[in-house]
C-alpha cells in the first residue's frame, strides 16, 4: 500500500485514533526534563577584562548542548604513552597513586597526581568518564581536571544536564572561557579531550611575553581555538601569570570525586 492510500485510510477510518496519536505526540512533547533553574556561580567577583561577565558569572549563557559523535583516537606511533591501561604505567605519575580499575586509573583521594616529564607545548589525548549515580550537583559532580605545567586547566566535569557556572563546566578554561558548545556525554560513558597547549613564554624580565594558547577538541567537536590564556587558573578571581618558568609536568586533579581516565598520551611539539 502507498504512503498516500495509507494515510487517507487512516484519515477516513479512523478519526478517534488519530485524535489519541496527537494527544499522545503532544505529551511526550510536554514531557521534558525540568530546566535547572537553580541558582549558581558568583555575583560578587571581579570582571574579565574584555567581557561582560564576572568570574564564574551565574548569569553567563549556558553553552548549547551538541551531541556528539564517536570517536576513534588510538595513540600515533611517536606518542608518549602515560596511561595506557596497565598499573605500571603509574610508573609515569608521581603522587598519588591512584588506584587502576579494570585497565582505566581512578582518582581515589590519594591526591592529584602529575608527570614525572615535563612539558612545553604539547598535543594531549586523554579520556575520561565521570561517575554514573551521582547526587552533587554543579562543581561537585564529577570534578576533576587537566592541569598543563600544573597551574593551566582544562576543567573535568560531569556537565550532562548538570548546571554550573559556565567558566566552570567540562572542557572551560576554569574562570577564563567557557566551551563554544556543551558537547559532553552522558556519566559513565567515555568522553575525550583532544587539547593542543602553547606554553607561554617569558621575556627577560620574568614578564609573560606571549599568553600561553589552548585548543580543545572534546568528543570530537572543537570547542576553543587558540585561546589565550589569561594567567594560571584561579578561583574566584581574575588569572594573572606567576613568576617565569619552562616545561613544567602535566597533572590530573583530585577534587574527591571519583573520576576515571584511560588512554592518555602525548605529543611533545615546538609551537
Ligand atoms: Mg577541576
Amino acid at each position: 500500500m502507498l504512503a498516500g492510500e495509507y494515510a487517507l485510510r487512516i484519515l477516513s477510518t479512523e478519526p478517534a485514533m488519530i485524535s489519541v496519536r496527537i494527544a499522545a505526540a503532544l505529551a511526550a512533547c510536554l514531557i521534558v526534563p525540568a530546566p535547572q533553574d537553580v541558582p549558581v556561580g558568583y555575583d560578587d567577583t571581579p570582571m574579565l577584562p574584555n567581557s561582560q561577565w564576572r568570574v564564574h558569572d551565574g548569569s553567563r549563557p549556558q553553552p548549547t548542548i551538541v551531541t556528539p559523535g564517536a570517536v576513534n583516537t588510538a595513540p600515533p606511533s611517536d606518542a608518549i604513552v602515560l596511561f595506557g591501561g596497565d598499573v605500571e604505567d603509574l610508573d609515569n605519575w608521581a603522587g598519588g597513586p591512584w588506584s587502576v580499575v579494570e585497565g582505566t586509573m581512578e582518582v581515589n583521594g590519594k591526591g592529584t597526581i602529575e608527570t614525572k616529564e615535563a612539558f612545553g607545548d604539547i598535543q594531549l589525548h586523554l579520556e575520561f568518564s565521570t561517575a554514573p549515580g551521582e547526587q552533587a550537583t554543579s562543581q561537585g559532580r564529577s570534578n576533576s581536571g587537566v592541569f598543563f605545567q600544573r597551574i593551566y586547566e582544562v576543567q573535568i566535569l560531569d556537565s550532562y544536564r548538570n548546571k554550573t557556572y559556565p567558566d566552570g563546566q567540562a572542557a572551560a578554561l576554569y574562570g577564563q572561557q567557557p566551551p563554544m558548545v556543551n558537547a559532553s556525554r552522558r556519566p559513565g560513558d567515555w568522553q575525550t579531550y583532544d587539547i593542543i597547549f602553547r606554553a607561554p613564554r617569558f621575556g627577560a624580565d620574568g614578564k609573560v611575553a606571549e599568553q600561553a594558547q589552548v585548543t580543545v577538541i572534546h568528543n570530537g567537536v572543537v570547542v576553543h581555538h587558540a585561546q589565550k590564556l589569561l594567567g594560571k587558573t584561579a578561583h574566584r578571581t581574575v588569572a594573572s601569570y606567576g613568576e617565569a618558568h619552562g616545561p613544567a609536568p602535566l597533572a590530573l586533579q583530585d577534587h574527591g570525586n571519583p573520576v576515571r581516565f584511560r588512554n592518555i598520551w602525548v605529543r611533545p611539539l615546538d609551537l
